[in-house]
């Protein structure tokens, strides 16, 4: 089926509109183009109410970690040769328990790879997608925003908030934790706060990173710090650090020398001197999902369908899980003539992703709990638990695929 050209009054049909174009629903608007460019009928609309730019709240100020199986399928969906000059490659994790003897390593040579995964600078990663988007055959509605969401017996319509009107045979939610389609579909939502807040920062320090990433768990929580590209020669790291929400709000306003002192002393120089940070972002933790992320002729994807603490940097891995698996359903359906909306497609793709969602819920959860407690029966069980991957290597490659994100 081919999209019609509508006037204001007019309905335009298509078949799949994605509501979202930050990291999960630009790139499933991307893996759809590609589908529909080996031949499958198929009309793609992606809607977003943001454009690239400082303003974006999904393609933002962060850096996030792509774990290596994420490359490897954003390499099946031809986009990691457009990224691949943007990433800053993870060769090492060093993890380590605040006060406590708990530590461990994982290196890529150990298993025999080239890397671990790779850091990508949000902002950047926003405008090559885009730039991609403009040249596909994608419908690219943007910035608009949809405004509302009517369930018809063969789809949806969505109305935008430009007056353009949308007939979808299946609707992909990529709209983020408050996804407004969930909200106007009224689907639940289980969420859990940690009572956490992530501050994040670019630092420079005193030495290069040598591909290492640090994950370092503190009374308050746990601090990530990630290896970057050299900014003017200056070696540079990303700082995710989750504190109690007052503390985030203090320090994210005091002055830089206080601030790198404060970080100083809870990381401690593993990483070298902090001498600079850039400007300081900060983003409330929970743990949010939706216990059935399907309904009728629609599918939730990325955040919009779990929101995780980024404590073990799976949140775009898991979604890039979600709308690779949604890619394959799709695809196969077509290929037998089916209906790409119908119930017995989505639940193929929900029996696909329930226990990779599941069990990485639940691990994270078991996680934040887990390392932002000084309970000393818990305190133990970490410092054993990380002194036993370094004592025995074999033990850590059930951690590492996890953290690799292979599916
Ligand atoms: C501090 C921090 C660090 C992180 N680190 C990592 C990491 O190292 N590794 C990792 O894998 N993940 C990490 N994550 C998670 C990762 O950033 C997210 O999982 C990922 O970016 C989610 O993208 P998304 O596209 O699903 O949702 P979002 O980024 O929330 O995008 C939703 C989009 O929907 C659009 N939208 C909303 N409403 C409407 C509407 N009405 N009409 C049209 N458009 C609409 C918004 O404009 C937005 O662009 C981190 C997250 C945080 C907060």
């Amino acid at each position: 089926m081919s999209a019609s050209i509508q006037t204001e009054t007019q309905v335009a049909e298509v078949d799949i509109a994605i509501v979202g174009g930050a990291m999960t629903g630009a790139t499933l608007a991307l893996g759809l183009a590609r589908l529909a460019a080996k031949g499958r009928p198929l009309s793609i609309a992606l809607i977003e109410a943001q454009a690239p730019g400082e303003a974006h709240p999904g393609f933002d100020a962060r850096s996030i970690a792509i774990a290596q199986g994420s490359i490897f399928e954003l390499r099946r969906l031809g986009l990691w040769p457009l990224l691949a000059e943007l990433g800053t490659k993870i060769s090492n994790i060093h993890i380590s328990d605040r006060g406590h003897l708990g530590m461990t390593e994982l290196n890529a040579s150990q298993f025999h790879l080239d890397a671990l995964g790779q850091v990508v600078e949000l902002e950047r990663v926003g405008r090559v997608l885009f730039d991609a988007l403009r040249h596909s055959r994608v419908q690219l509605h943007c910035p608009a925003k949809l405004t509302g969401v009517a369930p018809e017996a063969d789809g949806h319509l969505l109305t935008l908030d430009n007056q353009q009107r949308l007939r979808a045979r299946l609707v992909v939610a990529a709209d983020g934790i408050h996804s407004p389609v969930r909200q106007s579909l009224g689907q639940p939502l289980t969420q859990i706060d940690f009572g956490q807040t992530a501050l994040v920062a670019n630092i420079i320090t005193d030495k290069p990173h040598e591909s290492w990433a640090f994950e370092r768990f503190t009374a308050t929580g746990p601090l990530a710090l990630l290896p970057m590209g050299d900014s003017q020669g200056q070696a540079r790291l990303s700082l995710v650090w989750a504190l109690e929400a007052g503390q985030a709000a203090m320090l994210k306003s005091a002055p830089k020398a206080e601030f790198l002192q404060a970080l100083q002393q809870a990381f401690g120089y593993r990483a070298g001197r902090f001498v600079d940070v850039g400007s300081r972002h900060s983003y409330p933790l929970c743990l949010s999902y939706m216990p059935r992320p399907i309904f009728h002729r629609c599918v939730f994807i990325g955040n919009a369908a779990q929101t995780l603490h980024p404590i073990a940097g799976q949140g775009f891995n898991l979604g890039l899980r979600d709308l690779v698996c949604l890619l394959e359903v799709l695809e196969e359906a077509l290929a037998r003539g089916q209906d790409i909306g119908a119930a017995a497609t989505l639940h193929s793709y929900l029996a696909l992703r329930e226990t990779d969602r599941r069990e990485t819920i639940t691990n994270i959860e078991f996680l934040v709990r887990g390392f932002s407690n000084q309970h000393w029966p818990l305190v133990a069980g970490r410092s054993l638990g990380l002194r036993l991957l370094s004592w025995f290597p074999p033990l850590k490659l059930p951690v590492a695929r996890k953290a690799m994100g292979w599916r």
